[in-house]
């Protein structure tokens, strides 16, 4: 496995595999790796021939008051898990190099963006949409795979893809999970003992309403009240929001008659983490 921080040297490697006609597949991560980015990796290893993972903390997704600076940065382990998954490329670039002190650009989506997450992290998807195309620019890959967990980031970046012709086909992995039913996430090492338990109410909300609607239920104010009540369940938890909406538009669904995520996000009361989880309902992202 080849660890690159130059991004000549990055756009290199993948002209040399596409002349040797080989598919260069990437997964983009913020590193603290964890089984459900090698569930990605594994994806890329099904339709890809050669398979890059960047780690960056990209602090342009990351708001003034949010864990930027303490987010996990444990590089020699990450670059470990990938190699023994058979990762071929590490790409880890120094923020000084994505973002030097002339860099003016970015890359905004509309409306989709404003809705979900957006409302509370207002720039979060610009600031992911300009990491992600840089980083396609660096890596030029042939597919790129994204886990559901981030279903609006997932959204956005499609949009971004088709608006914007990116010629990258974008592949969408289910969400991995503990065997609890927690969405692994790197941000879980934030988490309480007694936080880990609580929220394992999410999916156990989000399976109430999955059941409910294969038993009938399409009514969307029904099924976000199974997942709020499960959650409010437990006093250590706040919701922030949980919506049942369009996958296509991200606007508010009534009824579920198309494919529906269910998507909630819950700070906890200790750690302040933040956690998202989601469904979607009769379709996939
Ligand atoms: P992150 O490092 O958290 O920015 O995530 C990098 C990629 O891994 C994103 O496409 C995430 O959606 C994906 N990912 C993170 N956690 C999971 C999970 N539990 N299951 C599937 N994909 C995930």
């Amino acid at each position: 496995m080849e660890i690159i921080t130059s991004i000549a040297r990055m756009q290199e490697y993948s002209k040399e595999a596409h002349m040797r006609g080989l598919r260069v597949g990437f997964i983009p991560t913020m590193g603290a790796l964890h089984a459900g980015h090698m569930s990605l990796l594994e994806i890329s290893q099904s339709c890809a021939d050669v398979h890059v993972m960047s780690i960056f903390v990209n602090p342009k997704q990351f708001g003034p008051s949010e864990d930027f600076n303490k987010y996990p940065r444990p590089l020699d382990n990450d670059c470990e898990l990938a190699k023994a998954h058979g990762c071929d490329v590490i790409f880890s670039p120094s923020p000084a190099k994505m973002y030097p002190d002339s860099f003016l650009s970015e890359v905004s989506v509309g409306k989709i963006t404003n809705s979900l997450c957006g409302k509370s992290r207002p720039g979060h998807f610009a600031g992911v949409c300009t990491i992600v195309l840089k980083l396609f620019n660096c890596v030029a890959p042939d597919s790129a795979i994204f886990g559901q967990k981030d279903a609006q980031q997932v959204i956005v970046v499609k949009r971004m893809v088709e608006d914007l012709n990116v010629d990258v086909k974008i592949i969408v992995a289910p969400t991995h999970r503990e065997v609890n039913g927690l969405a692994m996430s790197s941000r879980n090492v934030y988490l309480t003992p007694a936080e880990k338990i609580a929220a394992l109410s999410i999916n156990k909300g989000l399976l109430k309403a999955q059941y409910a609607f294969k038993e009938g239920v399409i009514s969307s104010e029904s099924l976000v009240e199974l997942v709020r009540e499960e959650i409010s369940s437990q006093s250590i938890l706040t919701l922030e929001y949980i919506e049942a909406v369009a996958t296509g538009t991200l606007q508010k669904s009534l009824q579920v008659n198309e494919p529906t995520l269910l998507a909630c996000a819950v700070r906890t009361l200790q750690s302040k983490t933040r956690l998202i989880d989601n469904c979607v309902l009769g379709g996939n992202l």
